[in-house]
């Protein structure tokens, strides 16, 4: 419909564009964006009053269209409760023996770190593991031990190939792990990122492990005098092909506690029942939490409203539930999920998949909206996911018959590890986010770069409404496409990303 009213305009007017009437859908959108986007919402930080207004206006919108409560947790109905929790070091003490004799080391020479919110490590002796890259140690050798892992990896390999060495080692029986650190990250670095480690889902495995960094210079002040008297002598030990863990003839004392904070919030789930719910279920979802106040004075706006980043893809899929919920019924059941958390690192899409209404191989698709509106309508559709799912075939052919075309280049897969569907991929849930914001990479980067988790991120004249309303289209004709069992008979077995 876009299309043909862009055309007919076009054909009226010669010379300059004159501005048009917004139309009834466009003024939906912009009101919802202006509504979620105002000072009022506060930035919709989550746990505060600002989440209270925008779950209850979203929930009203949504009761309204003819939704139904979505969470199936007896007594929730709309609201999956979420408890967000971030754990700061807040104490780190480090002592070592050898033998009797207590070697003395300069304060803050040892960073402890635990996982929990207190740990003790006692009098466990350290045996060295070399750059721990594979399996390596047995689970005998370092049952009540602490093991000593080389931070640097082995020549011909990397970080990402040896993977999370300390967690396996954990894993492995290791009642602690002490890292020493080389010369590409310092201690500084390491205690900066773990005072910013963030918050995460309550009920994730927290733990409570102990784990310790120290620098080179400590590391030979450790090893003075025994019988592996320097950090050199360790390094070319692991060098060798032959190598296998050894005792140090050293103990060590640990000791860290945290300190944690805990945020309720919600993701918000309905859904439009289909006529034959077995066939599986189409999941719609958006992020609706945003920085809540980011600006710090004298700057006088303050205020995150997150206009584009989400109150637009907010707007998307209530208005694409509208006009759902209006049409020919469907086959399959449509979810409709608010995620709580994005920002603070995809945390309520993760509860999401760790707790969803249905299992999650019920999902034969799921389509994610995040920051439309940036574009004019008509222009090329991105997906943020190309080549990942097996969605595709019917995808392109949605697009095809709303005689529009899909962006040439995946470039707009640098996006997906940034946005929600990226954890429903990773739980094998065919999962994209479909736009035409993700066709035209200059503009994405462009707000990335000057608008992007910034105050200016609000509801003004630079949004687009009539390319928001194009996404509109776009996701009422995927949702239809895929909950319809004959043009998609589910999801197929081969194709399923991620098995084994
Ligand atoms: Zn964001």
């Amino acid at each position: 419909m876009t299309g043909a009213m862009a055309l007919g305009a076009l054909l009226l007017v010669s010379a300059k564009p004159s501005p048009r009437k917004p139309t009834p859908l466009e003024l939906s959108l912009k009101a919802h964006v202006e509504t979620l986007a105002s000072d009022d919402f506060d930035g919709r930080e989550p746990g505060t009053e600002g989440e209270t207004k925008t779950l209850r206006y979203l929930a009203r919108q949504w009761f309204d269209i003819g939704m139904e409560a979505g969470t199936n947790i007896p007594g929730s109905g709309w609201f999956a409760p979420v408890e967000l929790v971030e754990r700061e070091p807040v104490l780190s003490r480090a002592s070592f023996m050898r033998g009797r004799k207590r070697i003395n080391l300069p304060p803050d020479s040892v960073f402890v770190v635990t996982s929990g919110l207190r740990s003790l490590v006692q009098d466990a002796p350290l045996i060295f593991v070399g750059h721990a890259a594979s399996a390596g140690a047995a689970r005998a050798e370092l049952a009540g031990r602490v093991a000593v892992m080389l931070d640097s990896v082995p020549d011909g390999m990397t970080r990402e190939q040896v993977g999370d060495r300390a967690g396996r080692l954990l894993d492995a029986g290791a009642l602690a792990v002490v890292t020493v650190l080389d010369d590409e990250r310092g201690i500084e670095d390491i205690v900066s990122r773990r005072k910013r480690a963030g918050y995460a889902v309550a009920g994730d495995r927290l733990g409570s492990e102990i784990e310790a960094f120290v620098s080179p210079a400590t590391a030979d002040a450790l090893l003075a005098g025994s019988a592996h008297s320097s950090l050199a002598r360790l390094r070319s030990d692991a060098a060798t092909p032959q190598f296998s863990p050894y005792l140090l003839g050293l103990t060590a004392s640990f000791e860290a506690s945290s300190r944690e904070t805990r945020i309720k919030t919600h993701n918000l789930i309905g859904k439009l029942e289909g006529r034959n719910p077995a066939a599986g279920a189409v999941l719609m979802m958006a992020h609706w939490d945003h920085f809540g106040e980011c600006g710090s004075p004298p700057a006088e706006d303050v205020i995150c409203n997150g206009a584009i980043d989400n109150a637009s893809g907010l707007a998307v899929i209530t208005e694409a539930a509208r006009i759902l919920s209006r049409g020919k019924p469907m086959d399959r059941d449509v979810y409709f999920v608010a995620t709580t958390g994005e920002e603070l690192g995809l945390l309520g899409a993760i509860a999401f998949a760790e707790n969803p209404p249905i299992p999650l191989d019920r999902f034969v698709a799921a389509f994610n909206v995040d920051s439309t509106g940036l574009v004019p309508p008509g222009g090329p559709i991105g997906i943020v996911g190309k080549g990942q799912t097996p969605l595709e075939p019917l995808i392109a052919d949605v697009v095809r018959r709303m005689k529009r075309k899909l962006a040439a280049s995946d470039a707009a897969n640098a996006y997906m590890k940034r946005q929600d569907s990226f954890i429903l991929q990773k739980h094998d849930v065919p999962a994209v986010m479909v736009s035409n914001s993700y066709g035209d990479m200059d503009r994405i980067e462009r707000f990335m770069e000057d608008t992007y988790h910034r105050p200016s991120d609000q509801a003004n004249a630079t949004i687009d409404y009539a390319g928001m309303a194009d996404d509109v289209a776009l996701q009422v004709e995927l949702v239809r496409a895929f909950a319809d069992t004959r043009r998609y008979p589910g999801r197929p077995a081969a194709a399923q990303p991620g098995r084994p």
